[in-house]
């Protein structure tokens, strides 16, 4: 399917691995410019080299923490104009609610609640100017039903998914369309760090640790970045713009509910 992006121009953070690698290379295979972003540098330039060798666009990089106001001011001035935004970063650690203070929630509402507005607050009007944008959020499965080690995650998302609620609708008329992708398991880093934490609380194995977690999953295994990448990449389509303030979940079935 021809997405009807090529030569657009997006914005992808935290994307130097893991979903949002998948989502600026899905990009790219439509033929989306991209500005990508992640704090390691050797690891941003090999992806991005990468991503030029595989499907010959252009990609700039800006290493940098997008979570503080100056990763922010780095990235805008490197992404200005851009037509998509793909907002990500790092979850916020699992833990028990005894464990949280103050300091703790601020720092989760920083990287996954006031981040991704920061950057929709910059990126929007221009879109909303020219008439066309898309924006994918990425948040988690934590947002339809809590996970309770990431109870950080499960609130600073669930704020994030409130303040799109209403936004997306009060940009939609301009062309520009906001959504959520709400991953559950996929096979990166940060899976593989959830599972080490449980085989090291429960004294297993991580292979054990990841059979036990597939067999809660009705798909039987963990989702991949491609996919998850090849989602986000409709979400930026032409196709998708009468789909609106959306939370689409991928999670092969995880959730047990009927909508
Ligand atoms: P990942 O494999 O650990 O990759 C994270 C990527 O983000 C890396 O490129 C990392 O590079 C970059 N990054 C992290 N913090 C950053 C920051 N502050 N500024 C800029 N770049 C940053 O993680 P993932 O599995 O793709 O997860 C992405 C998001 O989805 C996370 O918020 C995670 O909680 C959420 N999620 C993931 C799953 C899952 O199963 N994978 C499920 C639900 C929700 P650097 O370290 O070099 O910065």
């Amino acid at each position: 399917m021809d997405l009807g992006i090529k030569g657009k121009r997006a914005l992808v953070c935290a994307s130097s691995k893991g979903l949002g690698l998948g989502c600026a290379r899905a990009l790219a295979e439509a033929g989306v410019n991209l500005v990508m972003n992640a704090r390691g540098a050797e690891a941003l330039e090999a992806a991005a080299q990468a991503i030029r060798d595989d499907f010959g666009v252009a990609v700039e990089t800006v290493a940098c923490d997008v979570t503080t106001e100056a990763g922010q001011g780095q990235v805008l001035e490197a992404a200005d104009a851009a037509d998509i935004l793909v907002t990500n970063a790092g979850g916020p650690p699992p833990g028990m609610w005894t464990d949280w203070d103050r300091e703790d929630f601020i720092k989760a509402l920083d990287a996954n609640m006031l981040t991704p507005i920061a950057l929709m607050k910059a990126l929007l009007p221009g879109m909303m100017e020219r008439g066309w944008g898309r924006v994918v959020n990425i948040t988690s499965q934590s947002v339809k039903a809590p996970i309770a080690v990431l109870g950080l995650s499960n609130s600073a998302r669930a704020g994030l998914t409130g303040y799109v609620a209403g936004t997306a609708r009060q940009v939609a008329g301009h062309g520009v369309n906001i959504n959520n992708l709400q991953p559950g398991i996929h096979a990166t880093d940060r899976a593989e760090a959830l599972d080490r934490g449980v085989a090291e609380r429960e004294g297993i194995g991580m292979d054990e640790a990841k059979a036990q977690r597939c067999a809660t999953i009705p798909a039987g295994r963990y989702g991949t970045k491609e996919e998850f990448g090849a989602a986000c990449a409709f979400l930026c389509s032409q196709h998708a713009g009468f789909i609106v303030g959306q939370n689409i979940l991928l999670d092969g079935g995880a959730v047990n509910a009927t909508m």
